[in-house]
């Protein structure tokens, strides 16, 4: 196939997708189909939930970023017909066709088979998530009375988190900072009640001493209540039901967050293609598909051997293989060699509440505000394009980045 004329088409616009369109531009013709109109810089998600960011630092739309030889298409991918080369988009007659395709839809959340858990708990991946949560807690916060006891204000604003990896502990922490700092602006009696709820006997399994530390104060500091060898027997759309030790416990709750981990989506589970125990896409050191020279996967949804277990399944893993996989993709349709890479671990930075973060960078951990303002700089670094770095970073410069307090509805 003549290099200049070759389709490319690209499924998903998230870490993997959007930066290997971004790299292949000017290198065929190339299409890049997501179910959203914008890419998401997920690590920042918590800091949209507490308004310390808005949509457009980090979830700019495709429009801005690529150039115009990049064709978006908008919409979820119904099909992949391996044989027939051609992908059918819902709501779009004609199939996209391909000589090179890109697999890089990431993953889904993970229910786990737990009664009424997919039904009634929120997930948090999206934007449409973070504002339904934000509402959830606002909804709450206005059903209080002003002259309510501390222990109505308790039971109000009880909210769980389930999953006590990286995701829970930023997200409880964030919570609790944003429910605490509306009672106290409301002039409520009494404080909210967030719970973090973890199978395993410690929260984030694998995290190294020096971030835990930092972990340990923040969730203690914002008074998270932590439930490890706990397990969700089910949820109901006001309640949750945990087990531990055989006992279970029913408590209310205003609202559940669900992030105790992720699956393949159903397109990916239905691909006759070689997977591994949890179903994630086997690729070659190259990146192509095992047994298809011009299937490319990389990011959540593919398999690369020997990526250390604190690697897996993260944005910086993904953006280190868009690189690898333009760079494969442009040799595989040049005739040249195809190479692969060793990926490296580019450090740890996690959100704590509000005002705090913990960093670990070149092996330094650093805490605090003062790392929060590293964890903002750093991911500045990381946000796509050159153009879209320098309007946002300048606009956290100059405007700041404090939050924006839980309003009451209509306010
Ligand atoms: C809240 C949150 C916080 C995180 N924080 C961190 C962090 O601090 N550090 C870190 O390294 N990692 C973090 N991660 C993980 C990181 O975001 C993922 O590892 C990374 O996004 C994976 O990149 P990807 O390209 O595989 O998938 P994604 O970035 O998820 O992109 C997948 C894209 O495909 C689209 N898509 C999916 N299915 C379809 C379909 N059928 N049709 C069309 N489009 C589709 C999606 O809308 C999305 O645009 C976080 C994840 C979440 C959810």
């Amino acid at each position: 196939m003549a290099a200049k004329n070759a389709k490319i088409l690209i499924l998903g616009g998230g870490f993997g997708g959007l930066f290997t369109a971004l790299d292949l531009s000017g290198a065929g013709e190339i299409t890049l189909v997501s179910d959203e109109d914008h890419f998401l810089f997920k690590p920042m998600l918590y800091e949209y939930l507490s308004g310390e960011v808005e949509a457009w630092h980090i979830a700019p739309n495709y429009s801005e970023l690529l150039d115009k030889d990049v064709h978006v298409v908008r919409g979820k991918v119904g099909s992949i017909d391996l044989n027939g080369r051609a992908v059918t988009v819902e709501g779009r007659r004609d199939p996209l066709t391909y000589d090179v395709l890109v697999l890089a839809m990431g993953a889904t959340t993970n229910y786990w088979g737990v009664e009424g858990a997919e039904e009634f708990t929120l997930p948090f991946r999206s934007i449409a998530d973070a504002n339904h949560l934000r509402r959830r807690m606002t909804e709450a916060l206005d059903r209080i009375q002003p002259d309510a006891p501390p222990q109505d204000t308790r039971n109000a604003l009880t909210f769980a988190i389930v999953g006590g990896g990286a995701s829970g502990v930023e997200l409880s922490t964030k919570m609790a900072d944003l429910l605490r700092d509306a009672v106290k602006r409301r002039a409520l009696k009494g404080e909210p009640r967030v719970i973090i709820v973890e199978m395993a006997d410690r929260l984030v399994p694998g995290m190294g001493e020096g971030l835990r530390e930092h972990v340990e104060k923040a969730l203690q500091e914002a008074r998270v209540e932590v439930h490890t060898q706990t397990r969700v027997a089910r949820a109901t759309e006001h309640s949750i039901t945990l087990e531990h030790n055989r006992e279970q416990t029913e408590i209310a709750t205003a609202g559940v967050v669900w992030v105790a981990g992720v699956r393949m989506t159903r397109l990916i589970e239905n691909l006759d293609v070689e997977k591994d125990k949890r179903g994630l896409v086997i690729v070659e050191p190259t990146l192509q598909v095992r047994g298809h020279e011009n299937i490319f996967a990389l990011g959540d949804g593919a398999q690369f051997a020997n990526v250390p277990p604190t690697l897996a399944g993260t944005a910086q893993l993904a953006l280190q293989e868009s690189h690898l996989c333009a760079r494969n993709v442009k040799a595989l349709l040049n005739g040249n060699e195809l190479k692969t890479k060793h990926f490296v671990e580019l450090g740890e930075a996690l959100s704590l509440g509000t005002e705090h973060a913990a960093v670990l960078s070149a092996g330094q951990v650093m805490g605090g505000p003062l790392a929060r303002q590293a964890r903002f700089a750093m991911y500045t670094a990381r946000l796509p394009t050159w153009h879209h770095r320098l309007r946002v970073g300048a606009s956290w410069f100059f405007e700041g980045t404090a939050p924006r307090p839980l309003q009451p509805l209509g306010f």
